[in-house]
């Protein structure tokens, strides 16, 4: 095993690995950009070093800068979380060249993966099926060909896309011209890269996606799907394991199907294939080559530490893992909390966290990567943390989501949580009646609403701030509370809906 790892990200998933290092007794360096000096992930790494100014491009995203720090530090590994640097093959090849070892799948497996259209030629190749769908568009003549063959409307996607960014629905021929120069505008901007090509529209899809794992002994297993169809813009905002339209035998079915495009590319470590599945049929979307921001929910329904099993397999040793007849166990519900305002068009919010109570109690679990005092800025990814519930049944996960969100208070930064809890009660989400549009279906869940709840939070929350003030908390908090528009305990209820 490794004596000591740098963590080369931010946030909930610099926190989630440091806490995975520290269990299997492996040191821990974080690196930090300036607007990150004091955030949870630097105070509770055994070192820290800084690597840039705010701005990603100049630290988190400075490959020289990162790879700096794992030699000053003695650092023998480097995992790269999600995001930034962790799908560039470059990153991948350029830590093993300085002799240190990238906590991810091989530099190559990454980059097959990587362009959408090379990947899509990959599985069709290992007989997994995939989008109807065309390769990148030379142009539009092309494009109008391919739109009759794979038949309208159909969807222009970024071939080098992720995160949800550069696609577009084209109805018909005639607005293809135009929807192929703003996509590849898009896709230049977004990825450097502006090659675009087209998939089949599927009206009515959900997302559902295969966890695996693979040794560099030749083994590879899944561990069951996760369901992700509640997006906003293609992102996602909730996710749970297991899907209520998956039962054992499409398990296995798309499970083996993910084993076998994780086997095709030679993929070591832990991964995601992901499906869109309508009308009892499901598809190759894409495969991440990286561990993903849901993974929660597959370890409480299986019990692996997936950041475990990356680490472990990193460093040469076999998957621990022991595949089970009786997963997934229970079901699990992850909410993503964002400084986002959902009453204002998902609108990031900045400030500082003035006071933070996290729920806990059975069957919960916070992932988060913000602390009181700790300042939000618009530099990063608006992701906060992560809440996560897990009970026997469907039913009870909800209801526990419920409570555990009711629990958790963010003075300081508008978030998702109202909406979260708006999602908990809205009887199609609760039978499971949903697809990739279910937010578009229901845009009431966008409006302010009133419960006794959230006057009751509210109340707790004033006292709590109160509380504080007197006990001869710090004079700058108490002050700003109080002074500043915007922030204070009317703003809070306000912001809940509870009238003020
Ligand atoms: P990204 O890599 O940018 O996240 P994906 O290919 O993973 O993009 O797709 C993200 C989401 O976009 C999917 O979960 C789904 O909601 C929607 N989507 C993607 N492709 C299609 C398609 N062919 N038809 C309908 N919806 C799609």
């Amino acid at each position: 095993m490794f004596d000591k790892v740098l963590v080369a990200n931010r946030g909930e998933i610099a926190v989630r690995v440091i806490r995975a290092c520290q269990e299997i007794g492996v040191r821990t360096v974080a690196v930090h950009s300036d607007a990150d000096r004091l955030s949870p992930h630097v105070l509770l790494a055994g070192e820290a070093v800084r690597i840039g100014p705010a701005p990603a491009s100049e630290s988190y995203l400075d490959m020289d800068a990162v790879i700096g720090a794992a030699r000053e530090t003695d650092a023998e590994a480097i995992h790269p979380g999600y995001g930034f640097m962790a799908e560039s093959p470059e990153f991948a090849r350029r830590v093993s060249d300085a002799g240190l070892v990238f906590i991810g799948p091989p530099a190559e497996a990454i980059a097959e993966m990587g362009n959408k259209t090379a990947a899509r030629a990959r599985m069709v190749e290992a007989g997994v099926p995939v989008v109807p769908g065309s390769d990148a568009l030379v142009d539009a003549e092309q494009g109008r060909i391919e739109g009759d063959r794979i038949g309208w409307p159909v969807m222009l996607k970024a071939a080098a896309g992720g995160g949800g960014k550069g696609m577009r629905i084209v109805e018909g021929p005639d607005d293809l011209p135009r929807a192929l120069d703003a996509a590849a505008r898009e896709a230049g901007q977004a990825f450097g890269d502006s090659r675009v090509y087209l998939e089949k529209y599927l009206p009515d899809p959900r997302h559902i996606e295969i966890q695996v794992l693979a040794d560099s002994f030749g083994r590879v297993v899944h561990l069951g799907e996760r369901e992700c169809s509640i997006q906003r813009r293609h992102q996602k905002l909730i996710e749970e394991s297991p899907s209520v339209v998956v039962d054992a035998d499409l398990r296995e079915q798309m499970g083996g199907v993910a084993v076998a495009a994780a086997e095709a590319v030679g993929y070591v470590g832990a991964g995601t294939v992901e499906f869109l599945y309508q009308d009892e049929n499901f598809f190759f979307l894409e495969m991440n080559t990286r561990i993903q921001v849901e993974h929660p929910v597959t370890e409480f329904v299986t019990g692996v530490d997936l950041v475990q099993e990356q680490i472990r397999v990193a460093a040469g040793l076999p998957l621990s893992v022991k595949v089970s007849a009786d997963w997934p166990r229970g079901h699990a519900i992850e909410c993503r909390i964002s400084g986002e305002d959902p009453l204002g068009g998902f609108f990031p919010s900045s400030g500082t966290i003035r006071a933070l109570e996290v729920p806990c109690g059975p069957g919960v679990r916070w992932d988060g990567g913000i602390m009181e005092h700790f300042e939000v800025g618009l530099h990063y990814d608006p992701l906060l943390g992560k809440l996560i519930t897990h009970a026997p049944t469907r039913d009870e996960a909800i209801l526990r989501m419920r409570r555990a969100l009711r629990e958790l208070q963010i003075e300081g930064v508008r978030t998702t949580q109202p909406f979260h809890l708006a999602v908990m009660d809205e009887p199609d989400f609760r039978s499971g009646k949903f697809s990739v549009r279910y937010i578009e279906r229901h845009p009431d869940l966008l409006e302010p609403r009133e419960d006794d709840w959230q006057a009751r939070a509210a109340v707790v929350a004033a006292a709590l701030l109160e509380h504080r003030s007197r006990a001869g908390g710090s004079p700058l908090q108490a002050s700003t509370a109080a002074s500043r528009p915007g922030h204070g305990i009317s703003e809070w209820r306000r912001r809940l809906g509870s009238g003020g």
